[in-house]
């Protein structure tokens, strides 16, 4: 028998039974395997690359597939989720002893799909890819892209689309909606049985702490922070940050309308659902403070006997959250700058730099990489004089470090990607693949893995789209 690496362990299914419920995938007719992710596959372990598996045709040795129960504010509503259009296979056990979950994304209903047919379509599955790995690529923690399949079968929605099936990797899919599943709809005791399942999992020094429901708040709160600061200094919006989308490990989930700003705006919005701006690029990170106070909540009964104190506990631990967000947020701004010390005068500099690129409408990953190759071009920022005059404020700030500007111009370099998933390209890349030439989607695929490198193809990627392809839409594609 050929040997397929799969080391699968089960952990989630010692849960109490609220958190889940078994469910086999739903085997599709004609499952092809059209993208495969070889370099995570090897990271795994995993010699496995047969299309039946990845459908859900066929369950691997030692999986035990079920689907999870959750909750979760969607735009600020409360509403009981789950997953709908997902199962988990169980836990893959790497050579490197990491536990992951893999799980396929659109392989049938299950008890929690509600009205919906349980099926995703190619045109997402592939966007999810695409960006995921994109956003692994520029070192931001991230759910992973295993496998891509089609299924031989057509999904409806607005069209007829292609069905897929996404092979999801990721330190577990615990999310803030998980607990407030529990926190609602089960005890307390199973609560607790969860809140120890995830410092087991992804926090277990809170094991021998005084408090570890405290620990376990604070741990996640602070992997946020850094998170969310990280998708600020790239220009990555996120689109639907409702609280079933935000994971306690601390990873990005749930590419559905998500997209990389390109001209600098706080407002900007390119969810086609989000029409009040509540997941405007400028509020992730209040949403995120919001969302974590959502996990607090849930976590009340745990954190103290004593009501009163255990609100305490909690309003204390969650005021911390903007203060670490803008810390990560600076530190990371002053790297973008090529700065390696701090002056109080810095945030002045950087918050004049914002609003600068917003009046001339500048492209912001651009900015930064211009700054960096120190190379101007046509742009109506360029030509700004506001623009010179804080440029040599800049560099004057630069002076007034002992390392030297080379240092700085290499700090830069390592901070500032040369490439981001740009919505033109991701978009020609799945327009090609739905019309069965996958190279495009590969090629870009190739680039993004190292969006440091500066290499001269990369350099073809940061042009920007024509004018009149804008304003640019997302939509959720569930
Ligand atoms: P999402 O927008 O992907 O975060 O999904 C929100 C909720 O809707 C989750 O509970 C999903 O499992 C569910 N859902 C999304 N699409 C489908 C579908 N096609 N069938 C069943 N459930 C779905
Ligand atoms: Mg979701």
């Amino acid at each position: 028998m050929m040997e397929t690496g799969w080391n699968l362990e089960n952990s989630y299914a010692t849960l109490p039974e609220t958190f889940f419920t078994k469910q086999l995938p739903t085997p599709v007719s004609s499952p092809e395997l059209r993208v495969f992710n070889h370099s995570l596959a090897a990271s795994l372990g995993l010699k496995e690359d047969r299309a039946a598996v990845f459908a859900g045709n066929e369950i691997p040795k030692g999986a035990d597939p079920l689907a999870q129960a959750y909750g979760g504010h969607q735009f600020g509503h409360f509403n009981m989720l789950g997953d709908g259009r997902a199962i988990l296979l169980g836990e893959q056990v790497t050579p490197t002893d990491e536990r992951v979950d893999i799980q396929l994304k659109g392989p049938g209903r299950t008890p929690y799909s509600r009205g919906g047919d349980g099926r995703a379509g190619l045109g997402p599955m592939l966007r999810e890819y695409i960006i995921s790995e994109g956003m692994y690529g520029l070192g931001i923690p991230t759910t992973r892209s295993l496998a891509v399949v089609t299924t031989g079968e057509p999904i409806y929605r607005q069209t007829k689309q292609e069905g897929a099936i996404l092979t999801r990797v990721a330190a577990s899919h615990l999310r803030v909606g998980t607990f407030q599943y529990a926190s609602k709809f089960a005890s307390v005791e199973e609560l607790r049985a969860l809140a120890d399942y995830a410092i087991e999992r992804h926090y277990p020094e809170g094991k021998s702490a005084s408090n570890p429901y405290v620990f376990l708040l604070k741990e996640v709160i602070k992997r946020q922070a850094a998170l969310i600061a990280k998708w600020q200094l790239v220009g990555f919006i996120h689109g639907v940050m409702n609280t079933d989308n935000m994971t306690i490990s601390g990873e990005t989930i749930d590419y559905g309308p998500c997209a990389f700003m390109d001209t600098y705006h706080p407002a900007t919005v390119f969810s086609s659902i989000d029409t009040q701006g509540r997941y405007a690029y400028g509020n992730q990170p209040p949403i995120a403070g919001w969302n974590l106070a959502r996990f607090a909540e849930s976590l009340l009964p745990l954190l103290h006997d004593n009501q009163e104190e255990s609100l305490k506990l909690a309003q204390d631990t969650i005021a911390e959250f903007p203060k670490l967000y803008y810390s990560h947020w600076l530190k990371g701004m002053r790297k973008k700058l090529g700065i390696f010390n701090e002056e109080e005068k810095d945030k002045a500099l950087i918050e004049d730099l914002h609003n600068i690129m917003e009046k001339h409408r500048a492209d912001f990953t651009n900015t930064f990489r211009g700054l960096t190759l120190d190379k101007e071009d046509h742009s109506p920022l360029c030509k700004a004089t506001e623009f010179t005059q804080w440029k040599v404020r800049w560099q004057e700030r630069l002076s007034r470090q002992t390392e030297s500007k080379d240092s700085s111009y290499q700090l830069m370099r390592e901070s500032n990607p040369a490439i981001i998933p740009r919505n033109h390209r991701v978009e020609e890349a799945l327009s090609a693949a739905e019309q069965g030439d996958y190279s495009v989607m590969e090629r870009l695929l190739e680039v993004l893995s190292n969006p440091y490198e500066y290499s001269d193809e990369q350099a073809k990627y940061a042009t920007l789209p024509e004018p009149s392809d804008r304003p640019y839409r997302t939509f959720c594609g569930t």
